[in-house]
């Protein structure tokens, strides 16, 4: 039924309900005869009025009806169409709740084509549909309903996300050029920022993070390493002044000691003259002299006072210089390990860049030879594909082990990731560059692994270049970078040199 149907149907109704009414009040109004027949209403009236009775289990039908009977009979049927009349009223009002809620739903969703084709289906479609309709519609609604709360959680969870950054942001007290970088991306966080922009926010975020503890680290380290400096300098020289002072209270104390004895002894001489005047004036200078003798006591016991504070503050001074020592060694040790594989425990990408940057700036300002070589493990998939992840990592720090000891001390080897590796030959020619890197394919190639008590052969593949006029750090690397892959191209096990 369609809600044209519907209308025109509750309007029927209604009217039937008022004539049922009338009828019903004329019935019982005494001035009517109990032999009123119904024949006598409206001839529509009363074939309906039939067709309601029939319906029934009344046997109003078939009995002679008196107008009491007939008018209690109507007024039941009264009930019941009333009844359905208002059903019919609440269904209504149902559905255009139903639809009115879809569509702020639909146009929420800003889905309007499909809104108003569904609005147009409702209004089209025959009776026998309606009610698959309104299911439907339903299901639309709910589906709807889900999308928009999980584009509303999507939102609240991405605010969430963003509000969580700032705070981290604020959380972070790095200073130097991180701490300009980290002002950035907080004011970028403070604007509407597109989803897909968060995962990048976030990675820059942990790279800045590990910069930051970087370079307060090692501006902690300059800062222990001179104060470390100082205290030994303090040190030092509270060291001399304490011995030198030692050996002059010692010195001072003989002489006071040796001039109290002379005097004592002139004293006493003096004393055994005869001459009475010269008695009492020698008893008076006697006097005089012991009472800066006294005195002179009392400033040796002041001066070795200050001689033992003096030795405790030069302990003080030499705990806290080692202190400082110690805390400098940790703190290298720490630091040292930001820049090491945890799987090959040789050094890892951080560190190869580190130390490129140093090796590259000597080169640019000694022009000696520096030579860069990246290596590459050949087939390794197919180690862990046969033998497994163990396997292959075992091979790894077997491997790095190797390539370091097969290097003199003053090369530097590193972990690039994954299976590849970077070496740094400093003070090399383009005539002995060869040798080196040889020695490293061989030495790896002899390495005895046994996998599954299979022996197993590995081999690594090399691209070497030295560093040329005009160089920079990334255009050294393409090229060695190229000259690998023409290594792997030609068979592998080969070092090509560019
Ligand atoms: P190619 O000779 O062309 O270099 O072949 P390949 O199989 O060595 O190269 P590919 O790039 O196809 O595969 C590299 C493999 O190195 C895949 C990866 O599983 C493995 N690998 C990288 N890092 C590690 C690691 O840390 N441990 C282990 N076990 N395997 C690793
Ligand atoms: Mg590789
Ligand atoms: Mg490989």
């Amino acid at each position: 039924m369609n809600n044209l149907d519907d209308k025109l149907m509750l309007q029927e109704l209604t009217a039937v309900i008022n004539r049922l009414e009338k009828l019903i009040a004329d019935l019982k109004h005494p001035a009517l005869s109990s032999s009123t027949q119904p024949e006598d209403t409206n001839p529509r009236l009363f074939s309906q009025w039939q067709k309601l009775l029939n319906g029934t289990k009344s046997q109003a039908s078939s009995a002679l009806l008196n107008a009491e009977h007939l008018a209690a009979e109507l007024e039941l049927q009264l009930l019941r169409l009333q009844n359905g009349h208002a059903k019919l009223a609440r269904l209504q009002q149902l559905g255009r709740q139903k639809l009115s809620a879809a569509a702020y739903l639909l146009q929420q969703s800003g889905a309007s084509p499909a809104s108003d084709a569904l609005l147009e289906r409702l209004r089209l479609d025959d009776a026998n549909h309606q009610v698959q309709l309104w299911q439907l519609l339903d299901y639309y609604q709910q589906a709807l309903d889900d999308l928009l709360n999980r584009e509303r959680q999507g939102e609240a969870l991405q605010h969430q996300l963003c509000s969580r950054l700032q705070q981290l942001v604020e959380e972070l007290h790095f200073s130097g050029p991180v701490a300009i970088e980290l002002t950035k991306i907080r004011q970028q966080l403070l604007n509407p920022i597109a989803p897909a922009e968060l995962p990048e926010v976030c990675l820059r975020l942990i790279d800045l993070t590990i910069e930051g503890v970087r370079f307060e680290r090692s501006s902690a380290k300059q800062y222990l390493t001179k104060l470390y400096t100082d205290l030994e300098d303090v040190h030092q020289y509270a060291a001399i002044t304490l011995s030198e002072e030692q050996s002059l209270y010692v010195a001072r104390s003989h002489h006071s000691e040796h001039i109290a004895g002379e005097l004592r002894a002139i004293g006493e001489h003096l004393f055994c003259q005869e001459n009475a005047q010269l008695k009492a004036d020698i008893e008076v200078r006697m006097r005089s002299i012991n009472h800066i003798l006294v005195q002179n006591q009392r400033l040796q016991a002041r001066e070795q006072a200050l001689l033992t504070r003096m030795t405790e503050m030069e302990q003080q001074i030499g705990f806290l210089k080692q202190e400082a020592d110690n805390f400098r060694q940790q703190l290298s040790k720490q630091n040292d390990k930001l820049f090491v594989d945890s799987l090959t425990q040789i050094h890892n990408r951080a560190g190869m860049d580190q130390r490129l940057e140093i090796e590259y700036r000597q080169w640019l300002r000694d022009d000696k030879p520096l030579c860069i070589a990246l290596l590459d493990i050949d087939y390794f998939k197919e180690i862990n594909d046969k033998y497994g992840h163990l396997a292959g990592d075992k091979a790894l720090r077997l491997i790095a082990r190797t390539l370091q000891k097969s290097l003199r001390e003053s090369d530097f080897v590193a972990r690039f990731g994954g299976e590849e590796f970077t070496v740094l030959l400093n003070n090399v020619s383009q005539d002995n560059l060869e040798t080196p890197l040889q020695k490293l394919r061989e030495q790896v190639k002899k390495i005895p692994f046994r996998f599954k008590d299979q022996p197993v052969t590995i081999t690594i593949s090399l691209g070497a270049t030295l560093f040329k006029a005009g160089d920079t750090i990334h255009s050294a690397l393409e090229r060695a970078d190229q000259a690998l892959y023409r290594a792997k191209h030609a068979g592998r096990d080969q070092l090509v040199i560019d």
